[in-house]
């Protein structure tokens, strides 16, 4: 088979609304950094469903111990994943996101040499598929969470994102994989937040300490990463099952999305802020910090509540502490 219909084809197989050509023009240069044409064979035969070492061995017709070392190489690289802490584990090919290739290679394709190339490719994928992939879907593809600080007291346990993940046994972080790669393609015009915001729960983290693509941390430290990421200005989303992304409006796939359409990337958390009005002062911090412009600021402080997402943002640093949290009806 000639390299490039190999490629097409791992492309269509990352299609899953069949919307060909909407990213191809970016996906394809980035799948041909992340996979050899050898790895995009391997990729395709074994598929998302994937399965064990035995059985792969018998559908590729490649030995067991050779396999074993090709798939461990493609997981390093983000673009296999391998069930972690298992004698025998099941091998498949990574998924487009939620985690997938918008996430893994951001995450620890660092390690390899052709990393500039895959970091601009990446960016400019991420660009697309927040532009366009995104918006096409037609309904959030993820939450937003707000800060714990800012919860309510009727707040259940379910809707504070730090209880969520207080059970998961094992917590990590790494490099932001929207961030790392904007930084890289455009240095000096992009954020100036943390890189290491990306939050690890159970199995994420078990692979990601296997692939040295994050590192350890305690609970009291995951925590801890919420409330800076929140007074840095970063909003909590997606599923503490796994992964909690702390978004900047800059960088981040979904307000990449955000900022170009009015689709429902992102569905807001259960709480409001309500602002003490005889309290504001109108200094207008509050709104300075809203990713999404929900606030606007004349004698006091207003919310949009069509656009306001819930995060939280606007919470810590109002100076009158005049911002309270209250339960969306
Ligand atoms: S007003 Fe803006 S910053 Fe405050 S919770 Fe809503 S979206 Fe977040
Ligand atoms: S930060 Fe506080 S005081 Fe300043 S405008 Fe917002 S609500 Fe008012």
């Amino acid at each position: 088979m000639k390299e490039k219909d190999i490629y097409k084809e791992l492309f269509e197989m990352y299609d899953p609304f069949y919307t060909v050509n909407m990213l191809e023009k970016t996906m394809i240069p980035l799948l041909r950094i992340q996979f050899t044409p050898k790895e995009a064979e391997l990729a395709v035969t074994i598929g998302f469903e994937g399965g064990k070492i035995e059985a792969l061995s018998e559908k590729t017709g490649i030995e067991k111990g050779k396999l074993k070392k090709i798939l461990n190489i493609m997981a390093d690289k983000g673009t296999v994943w391998i069930d972690p802490a298992t004698e025998d584990p099941v091998y498949k090919t990574i998924g487009l996101a939620g985690p997938g290739l918008v996430e893994t290679g951001g995450w620890g394709n660092i390690r390899f040499p052709h990393h500039v190339s895959l970091m601009k490719a990446l960016h400019h994928f991420e660009v697309e598929f927040g532009k366009k992939w995104l918006p096409a879907i037609g309904a959030p593809v993820a939450r937003v969470w707000a800060t714990p600080a800012a919860l309510p007291e009727d707040a259940k346990p379910e809707e504070n994102v730090a209880e969520m993940i207080k059970d998961a046994g094992i917590w990590g972080v790494s490099n932001c994989s929207c961030r790392q790669p904007h930084w890289i393609t455009d240095p000096g015009n992009h954020c100036e937040h943390y890189l290491e915001t990306c939050l690890f729960m159970g199995d994420m983290v078990r692979w990601g300490l296997e692939r040295k693509m994050c590192r350890e941390i305690t609970y009291e430290e995951a925590v801890d990463l919420l409330k800076t990421c929140n007074e840095n200005g970063l909003v909590h989303t997606h599923d503490p099952g796994e992964f909690i992304c702390n978004c900047c409006y800059d960088c981040c796939v979904f307000f990449v999305g955000i900022r170009s359409t009015d689709a429902p990337i992102l569905s807001p958390s259960e709480f409001i802020p309500r602002f003490d009005d005889d309290n504001c002062s109108a200094c207008g911090i509050c709104a300075d910090r809203c990713p999404v412009d929900a606030i606007e600021v004349e004698d006091t402080a207003a919310v949009d509540l069509g656009k306001c997402l819930g995060c939280g943002v606007c919470f810590p640093t109002c100076p009158a502490e005049s911002i309270q949290f209250e339960r969306r009806v």
